[in-house]
C-alpha cells in the first residue's frame, strides 16, 4: 500500500495511492486506514510529507564508501543525529538556500518510518514495528557540519527545509538490497544500494529502541552512499528508491528577513 499525505480545502488528510489515482482515506496510517473516494491524479494532488513524526532520527556514515569519502573511518557503532521535525518537508516543496552556509550537499537515503510504539525492540521482531518506507534527503550544510565546535552536526543538519521527505511511503517493501540514487539537474551524483549499509535495518532498530521510545511515524534516516555534492540556488534534486519512487525539490534562495 502506498499511503500519502495531501492538501486540500479541509486542510492536511490521509491518502492511499493506487494505479496514480489519490484516493482519500479513513482511519490511521499502519492501524485501520481504509481508501473511501477518489480525489485526483497523482500530477493534480499537491503531495506534503506523508508523515507527521515527532523525531527524525538519523545515521551518519553508514556506508563504508561514504565514510571514505571525507577521509572517516567506517564507524564501530551508529553514528546518531537528530533533525528537527520543523525541517521536513513535502515532494516538490523548495528547499531554501541559508545565507549561513557557503556549501549545501543532498544525500540520499532511506528513510524507514515506524508503523508502532518500539521501545527495546529485538532486531529480529523489528518488522512488527515498521510501517513501512520512503524516500529522504539529508539536505547538510557541510561546512557548517565541520567546522562547528565539539563536533556539533545539529545546526548543520538542521536549517528549515532541510528534511525532504516523500513522495509516499510504501508498506510492502524489503528493505535488505534497494538501489538508493541522487541526481541533481539530470547529473547522477550518487548510486547505491542498503545492502552495502555497516547497519542494517533491524539492527538499526534494535540499536535505537534499546534506549528511545519510537512512536508511529517516526523516521529513521539510514544514511547516504558515496557521492554527496554540492546544491546550488536554481538547481533540482531528486532521491529515488527502487521499489518506492522518486522525491524532487527545487533549491532556492533563503528569503531574507523571514519570520514565518
Ligand atoms: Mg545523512
Amino acid at each position: 500500500v502506498r499511503i500519502v499525505r495531501y492538501g486540500d480545502e479541509a486542510g492536511d488528510r490521509w491518502g492511499i495511492v493506487e494505479d496514480g489515482v489519490v484516493l482519500a482515506a479513513s482511519g490511521e496510517p499502519f492501524v485501520d486506514l481504509r481508501p473511501t473516494t477518489e480525489v485526483g491524479s497523482l500530477d493534480e494532488v499537491r503531495l506534503l510529507a506523508p508523515v507527521r513524526p515527532h523525531a527524525v532520527i538519523c545515521v551518519g556514515r553508514n556506508y563504508a564508501a561514504h565514510a571514505e569519502e571525507f577521509g572517516n573511518e567506517a564507524p564501530a557503532a551508529p553514528i546518531l543525529f537528530h533533525k528537527p521535525v520543523s525541517s521536513i518537508i513535502g515532494p516538490g516543496a523548495p528547499i531554501e538556500y541559508p545565507t549561513l552556509s557557503a556549501r549545501v550537499d543532498h544525500e540520499a537515503e532511506l528513510a524507514v518510518v515506524v508503523g508502532a510504539p518500539a521501545y527495546r525492540v529485538d532486531r529480529a521482531r523489528a518488522a512488527e514495528v515498521i510501517g513501512g518506507y520512503t524516500c529522504g534527503n539529508d539536505v547538510t550544510a557541510r561546512d557548517l557540519q565541520k567546522s562547528d565546535p565539539g563536533g556539533q552536526w545539529t545546526r548543520g543538519k538542521g536549517f528549515a527545509t532541510f528534511c525532504p521527505l516523500g513522495p509516499w511511503i510504501e508498506t510492502d517493501l524489503d528493505p535488505s538490497d534497494l538501489r538508493v540514487t541522487a541526481t541533481v539537474d539530470g547529473e547522477r551524483r550518487q548510486d547505491g544500494r542498503t545492502s552495502a549499509f555497516i547497519f542494517d535495518v533491524p539492527f538499526l532498530i534494535e540499536y535505537v529502541s534499546a534506549f528511545m521510545r519510537l512512536l508511529p511515524g517516526d523516521v529513521l534516516l539510514t544514511g547516504t552512499p558515496e557521492g554527496v555534492g554540492p546544491l546550488a540556488v536554481g538547481s533540482e534534486v531528486t532521491v529515488e528508491v527502487e521499489g518506492i519512487g522518486q522525491l524532487t525539490n527545487p533549491v532556492i534562495a533563503s528569503a531574507e528577513g523571514s519570520h514565518g
